[in-house]
């Protein structure tokens, strides 16, 4: 016997029109590449949709074709958010941080017919287009009085003209929830970036458990301001959170530095906004530095990379900002764990409290995990026994695009996902990421947490900013050098530092020594890029080496 309720393919377009239907007033506000604010509705968003899903019928795009921008958060990539995937096609979202030659391999391998680009771009199109095989149009999401001057870009379009010559009226396909709707590319420190198919289905699961009070706790009564790229995991998935729930969305576009966000903070009202640690570090500096306030803001939502002490204390205690640590990968669409606190955690202690909300959180509905040693024998949930972080559920990848080979671990015949990440879970089922597998430096046959060496030093008033990698020790195998990049005008010297970490950690995991740096590299993500350093170090000299430490 089955249910007798309605099938109904979880599908993308139904966000939309859900949005429409329900919340079509609700406006989305966009900063444009040329500066500007523009504003729409989402029931003009939706009807913008609609004829950019009959511009691509009309170029012949097709089921399953797939199409790829190289765009800011915007309305316009946003109506290609909803036309592409609504209509049956893949969204594409390539990250324009990566270098031309990483673009046009990675358009190659997508097998990408249309690439849709933001005018900022055009210099990286031109590059691209000179060494791709598989895009064959190309179009400026601007209207015709800003069309570009090249003769590099090939059958050049314009995204208004587009718009302008298609019909409003178009009716979303139905079907198989499971055929794929968008396509990421991860980072890939190492080796060639991987692609991620999301289908439709995922999208609709992972968008439901995003919404959560305990997610990300998106409503009809916020404004939410995604500093998170598109062009990164769909932007933490945001941009299908806000049509679900019905909250106003503002797009920074290109002009991410602290004066233009906290103005956008200020004048369109937002209440929530999410990123990576790196873009908080300028909005922080600037409202220091000239002495503001946040009116409106009372949420942030810091993932990607681990959230300093530092800056949780800032936005916290500074200025009434909560800050809601989440963790997750493109693998994962991207949330696995979001830090929301239990009620018992109320009555504790501020600096208590903030010790559980350093923690990257508790697994989102949906999301299974489980902590394994290095033979995959599971790991206690105790808070201290640290193992590789292993995961399941219906919006993480079983296999990437096009690529044959497996990457999932079995265990009694169920596949998880090895995340690459070393976490302790603890009783109450708070995860704690210690590491990157690879970044973990390994002393005397023990690993230290580069994170936490991380944390203490960022929480020194002349740090700016601080990594920490293992370089080669003759009799320890690797021990810890701190890499610093110090405030502008604050003096800090190598003795200070390693005195700071006295009382914080164990004597053995404190560095061996600090390098002072200009800028430590950051990745296309706005990560520290701790292969980059490891390469950069990786004949540095410790001093003392050779000479017997105490091991304990
Ligand atoms: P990506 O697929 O580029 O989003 O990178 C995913 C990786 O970023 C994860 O496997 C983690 O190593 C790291 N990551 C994401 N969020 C956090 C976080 N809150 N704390 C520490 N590392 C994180």
């Amino acid at each position: 016997m089955l249910g007798s309720m309605m099938q109904q393919p979880l599908l993308i377009s139904s966000l939309l029109t859900h949005a429409e239907r329900h919340h079509g007033d609700v406006q989305v506000v966009s900063r444009r590449v040329e500066g500007d604010v523009h504003r729409q509705t989402y029931r003009e968003l939706a009807a913008r949709s609609r004829r950019m899903a009959n511009a691509l019928a009309a170029r012949g795009v097709a089921a399953g074709d797939r199409v790829a921008t190289l765009a800011w958060n915007g309305y316009r990539h946003m109506e290609l958010y909803y036309a592409v995937s609504g209509s049956g096609a893949v969204l594409h979202t390539i990250n324009p941080r990566l270098h031309p030659e990483q673009v046009a391999w990675i358009a190659d391998h997508a097998e990408d017919r249309i690439l849709f680009f933001d005018l900022t771009f055009l210099p990286l199109v031109e590059a691209v287009a000179a060494r791709t095989k598989s895009i064959r149009a190309y179009v400026a999401m601007t209207d015709r009085a800003h069309m570009p001057e090249t003769s590099k870009v090939p059958d050049l379009l314009c995204y208004e003209d587009l718009i302008a010559g298609a019909s409003e009226r178009y009716t979303w396909p139905v079907f198989d929830e499971n055929a794929p709707s968008s396509l990421c590319y991860t980072s890939g420190t190492t080796g060639n970036p991987k692609g991620v198919l999301y289908s439709h289905r995922s999208t609709i699961l992972h968008t439901y458990a995003a919404a959560l009070p305990d997610a990300l706790n998106c409503s009809a009564r916020d404004t939410i301001l995604p500093v998170v790229p598109m062009f990164h995991v769909n932007a933490w998935g945001l941009p299908y959170a806000a049509c679900m729930v019905g909250a106003k969305l503002v797009f920074p576009g290109p002009h991410l530095d602290g004066k233009s966000l906290y103005e956008l903070f200020e004048s369109e009202g937002v209440t929530v906004s999410a990123g990576v640690p790196t873009v908080w570090q300028g909005l922080l500096a600037h409202v220091e530095a000239h002495g503001l306030k946040f009116s409106t803001m009372h949420r942030t939502i810091i993932g990607g990379s681990a959230c300093p002490p530092a800056m949780m204390r800032d936005f916290q205690q500074r200025h009434g900002v909560q800050v809601l640590h989440a963790w997750g990968m493109t693998e994962m669409s991207p949330l696995g764990t979001v830090c929301a606190l239990r009620s018992r955690h109320a009555a504790l202690p501020e600096e208590q409290r903030m010790a559980v909300q350093l923690k990257q959180g508790r697994a989102v509905y949906g999301v299974d995990m489980k902590i394994v040693d290095a033979e995959g024998a599971e790991l206690p949930q105790d808070g201290k026994a640290a193992g590789e972080l292993l995961v399941r559920g219906p919006w993480i990848v079983s296999r990437y695009f096009n690529s044959e080979d497996d990457p999932l671990v079995y265990a009694d015949g169920v596949g998880w996902f090895p995340t690459g990440d070393v976490s302790t879970i603890d009783a109450d089922g708070y995860m704690q990421i210690t590491d990157r597998s690879k970044d973990v430096i390994k002393s005397g046959g023990e690993w230290i947490g580069s994170i936490d060496l991380e944390n203490i030093a960022m929480s020194h008033p002349a740090v700016a900013t601080a990594a920490c990698i293992g370089v080669k020790h003759p009799k320890w195998d690797e021990r810890p050098l701190l890499v610093v990049v110090r405030k502008p005008g604050a003096e800090v010297t190598r003795e200070q530092l390693l005195a700071f970490y006295e009382g914080k950690v164990a004597r053995w995991w404190t560095p061996d020594d600090v390098v002072f740096v200009d800028a430590i590299p950051l990745g296309a993500t706005g990560k520290m890029q701790k292969t980059r350093l490891r390469e950069q170090f990786a004949n540095h000299e410790l001093p003392g080496a050779g000479a017997v430490r105490p091991h304990a």
